[in-house]
């Protein structure tokens, strides 16, 4: 049996890594530098002081900042133009998993003749894009090193997962500082979906000797300190341990691959206009009750790993107590139950489930899911 693994060149982890950045872009030669970002992160300064030594420095330097949350094949197009007006060689993202997706897809469209759903599903782009920098300032979806960009194609009402070599970001600064000003609803939302990468990878029939340590880190991470981000926003060591979480979630579940909770939250996110984040948390809880029957050794592992359960539990009663911990962990976060959040009753839900449950399946991820499910 063989693994393939991708990883980014170069990852700086810690307190100021953002700052890197120029050394960086000198070391691979970068001339023309284009900024990717969303209007809140650029509306805080943040990409303004990250691009001053490189004015200083003699790079040229150009900001598109129109990245919205779930970003559409439309905000692609209109930051490629800027990047083919600006002739860009290297492309950095800054912001959450929104503006480093949208950067991946842009950087892609240079090199590579869309429409961009040609590419939709696994390893379709032909050609390496212009280099990424992604610095993440959310620690959550881990696509700073990941070879994944999800694009919604507003037309067809779904959300595209793109999956290829070429889109895992050459360099990634993880720098926990820029995630102290996340409010707690938001750190609650990106840190049940850094579990959720960590606990897919680790449970899915891809699961493998290189993607298992990384997903159990991340677990053990987010266990140890997610609460405390969440009420202390500004507790530098649970920052930084859930930035690290994040980055080993996205290590991991790149490595192996996601499952049914992801393929069932991009239809659903899609359908209501959920964050990504939460409507993974509100599915984690039920789906692995769904799914633990079929890896039951795996789920009292990560159990276990959150001290959820004893290490002389047996795998029944472990798996079980994380079911419970992680419906109670959902109540301490203040997440919404799923029928809070979808915000319709319960016949208008049952006519979209139809088309719901179809674009999941169709995405791949629920095969992956130790237990394999149906449209029915
Ligand atoms: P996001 O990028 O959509 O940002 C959400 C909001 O948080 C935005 O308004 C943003 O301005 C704000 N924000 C970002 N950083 C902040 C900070 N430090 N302080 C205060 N506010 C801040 O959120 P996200 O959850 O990071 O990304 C979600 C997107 O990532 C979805 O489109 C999802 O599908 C995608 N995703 C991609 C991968 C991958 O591997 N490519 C994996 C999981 C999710």
């Amino acid at each position: 049996m063989s693994y393939l693994f991708n990883a980014p060149q170069t990852i700086i982890h810690g307190a100021g890594a953002s700052r890197e950045l120029l050394p960086q872009l000198t070391r691979i030669g970068a001339r023309r530098v284009f900024f990717v970002t969303d209007p809140f992160i650029e509306s805080t300064g943040l990409v303004q002081a990250l691009a001053a030594p490189l004015h200083q420095a003699g790079l040229a330097v150009a900001v598109f900042s129109a990245v919205q949350p779930d970003p559409t094949v439309q905000t692609v197009l209109d930051g490629l133009a800027e990047l083919t007006k600006h002739d860009a060689d290297v492309v950095v993202a800054v912001g959450g998993g929104s503006s480093i997706d949208a950067a991946k897809a842009i950087a892609v469209l240079r090199t590579n003749e869309g429409p961009l759903h040609k590419y939709m599903g696994y390893h379709k782009i032909p050609n390496a894009g212009l280099p990424v920098i992604a610095i993440p300032t959310t620690a959550g979806t881990g696509s700073e090193a990941t070879k994944v960009t999800v694009i919604t194609d507003t037309e067809l009402n779904v959300k595209m997962m793109i999956l290829d070599a070429h889109l895992m970001p050459a360099i990634a600064l993880v720098d926990y500082e820029l995630t102290l000003s996340m409010p707690p609803a938001l750190t609650a939302h990106v840190g049940v979906d850094t579990l959720t990468h960590g606990m897919e990878a680790y449970v899915s029939q891809k699961a493998n000797v290189l993607s298992d340590p990384l997903a159990l880190s991340c677990i053990e991470l987010v266990s140890k300190h997610l609460q405390t981000a969440w009420q202390e926003p500004t507790h530098r060591e649970a920052r930084e341990g859930m930035s690290l979480a994040a980055c080993l979630g996205g290590l991991a579940f790149t490595n192996s691959s996601v499952c049914l909770v992801h393929g069932m939250s991009r239809p659903l996110g899609v359908q209501f206009h959920l964050p990504h984040g939460l409507s993974n948390a509100v599915l984690l809880p039920t789906v692995t009750q769904f799914s633990v029957s079929g890896a039951l050794e795996r789920y009292a592992m990560i159990a276990r790993a959150m001290d959820i359960a004893q290490v002389d539990e047996s795998d029944e009663a472990a798996s079980a107590a994380l079911v419970a911990g992680l419906e109670r962990q959902n109540r301490s976060l203040k997440i919404p139950r799923l029928r809070d959040c979808v915000g319709v009753d319960q016949s208008t839900f049952e006519q979209v489930l139809e088309k719901m449950a179809a674009d999941a399946l169709a995405s791949g991820s629920p095969q992956n899911n130790p237990t394999v499910p149906t449209a029915n």
